[in-house]
């Protein structure tokens, strides 16, 4: 079981890092880490991942790597170069690519954390039908099957989705995005709040509109705190 007590990862999903870097001032680094995603990286790069670093927070690059094992290993390689926390790639790429990215991080001696993606939170039943008509919680469990098999530290999934995880995957840590404070879904087919994320199994939680989009997130991010 994961003891770590730093559970918030906040999604900058901005566009501008000025807003990134506003944020910022008002967060504690011991109290959440930093996602970065495909918005920041395709228009900051490494340097944005290099700045958040220096001001002492920890990184969850978060860019889904899903492509042929070739072409993930490298990507891997660089991503683990920059000294970042925590990756991810697709588990649907397959073994032979969740293999390549292990190698990479192997080459490269990183400690960072290599998570799995499993479905996306968005991806609902009737949404699965159009690849095969397997239902949510049989496709999250045989991707974790494949994960822990592979040596990955986790998976990422809907914190809805750890009870329906067999016992003996339970190691893995589980990152859960569609965590919601108030009944606003967004574009997640399954949410839950940080409180039940938690009793849920969760080991991460990841947060991103609900400290982003809030007039004070500094305050939010206590409330979470306080509730888990
Ligand atoms: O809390 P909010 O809905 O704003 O968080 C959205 C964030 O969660 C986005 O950065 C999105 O990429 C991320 N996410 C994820 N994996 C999923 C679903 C969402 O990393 N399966």
């Amino acid at each position: 079981m994961n003891k770590d007590s730093n559970k918030i990862i906040i999604a900058l999903d901005y566009s501008d890092k000025n807003d990134v870097f506003s944020l910022c001032k008002k967060l504690n680094p011991s109290e959440c880490r930093l996602k970065i995603g495909k918005q920041l990286f395709t228009k900051y790069g490494p340097e944005i991942v290099n700045q958040l670093q220096d001001k002492g927070f920890e990184i969850f690059l978060d860019l889904k790597f899903h492509d042929i094992p070739t072409t993930v290993y490298k990507a891997c390689i660089e991503a683990y170069k920059l000294g970042i926390w925590m990756l991810n790639i697709h588990l649907l790429g397959g073994k032979p690519m969740i293999d390549a990215a292990i190698n990479a991080k192997n080459e490269i001696n990183s400690n960072a954390k290599l998570i799995g993606v499993t479905l996306l939170t968005s991806h609902s039943n009737e949404d699965l039908e159009y690849i095969g008509n397997e239902k949510r919680s049989d496709v999250v469990n045989k991707l974790s099957i494949i994960a822990n098999e592979s040596g990955l530290d986790g998976i990422v999934c809907s914190a809805n989705d750890i009870k329906d995880i067999k016992s003996e995957y339970k190691n893995l840590d589980f990152v859960t995005p569609g965590i919601r404070l108030s009944n606003k879904a967004n574009d997640h087919s399954t949410t839950c709040t940080p409180e039940e994320a938690i009793k849920l199994g969760s080991t991460y939680l990841v947060i991103g509109r609900p400290i982003t989009e809030s007039k004070d997130p500094a305050s939010v991010v206590k409330e979470i705190l306080l509730s888990i």
